[in-house]
Order: structure tokens, then C-alpha cells, then sequence
């Protein structure tokens, strides 16, 4: 979790959306199963199980994945909604099908920015319509 501007606004986006957008605005809404499940649908993978509360020697973390149980570990309930270390660990979850983790930090990062970026193009293509 580093160098991503905190996004503003909240806002929800309709169907029409980009994916990446949308998947962030349904994190944002509070819907995060339904951002999983759309996101291994679109990714033709299974659905990660979500836990909250850190394994052994990974407390001081917020968020990990572990490959050998499918599992998105989460420090705490409102990190549901921070679609950056969700998207994040999703990765993980991604790139470790039928394999060890393969993913490194690095593109985990990047492809939670991905997300991120596409819902704020989102947004400031709404605000460009919206002004007078
Ligand atoms: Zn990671």
C-alpha cells in the first residue's frame, strides 16, 4: 500500500462502466463478495475464500494470501473495502492457480493501481460531463 492517492469520492457506477471501474465501485460500496465473484468470473477462476484475522506470524501484515487454502487473509473487516489490497491479494489468488504464488509484490501493486486508475478516469469523465 504505497504512492495511491486516496480516492475522494464514492460513486456508483452502472453496467456500462468499464470492469475495472466498476469492480472498484462495488468495493467502495461495500460489496465486496460481489467484486470477487465478478472478478473470478472474469477471470475464469474460482472465487478466493476471505477470512478475517491475520494466520500465525503474519499479524503485523493487513492483508495475505495463502495459496495452499485459497484464502485472502484480511487484518480486519474494513479493509473489505479497500479495493487496493483486495485487488491486490486477488492477484496472489490469480497467479497462484494450480501452482506456488507466482506473482511478485510488485505486479500485485501494480494490478490493484490498474483498477484504481480506470475508476478515477471514471470519475473524472463523469465530472467532465456534469460541469455546466
Ligand atoms: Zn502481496
Amino acid at each position: 500500500m504505497n504512492g495511491v492517492k486516496v480516492i475522494p469520492r464514492l460513486l456508483r457506477l452502472t453496467p456500462d462502466y468499464p470492469f475495472k471501474a466498476r469492480i472498484v465501485s462495488l468495493i467502495l460500496s461495500k460489496e465486496p463478495e460481489r467484486a470477487l465473484n465478478q472478478l473470478s468470473s472474469h477471470y475464469r477462476v474460482q472465487a478466493p475464500n476471505i477470512k478475517i484475522g491475520m494466520p500465525k506470524g503474519q499479524t503485523k501484515r493487513r492483508g495475505c494470501y495463502s495459496a495452499s487454502n485459497r484464502t485472502i487473509f484480511l487484518s480486519h473487516r474494513d479493509i473489505l473495502y479497500n479495493p487496493y489490497i483486495l485487488l491486490h491479494e486477488f492477484y496472489h489468488h490469480l497467479r497462484s492457480q494450480g501452482e506456488k504464488h507466482r506473482g511478485t509484490e510488485k505486479l500485485a501493486n501494480e494490478f490493484a493501481r490498474e483498477y484504481l486508475v480506470e475508476y478515477q478516469e471514471a470519475l473524472e469523465h463523469i465530472s467532465e460531463i456534469c460541469s455546466p
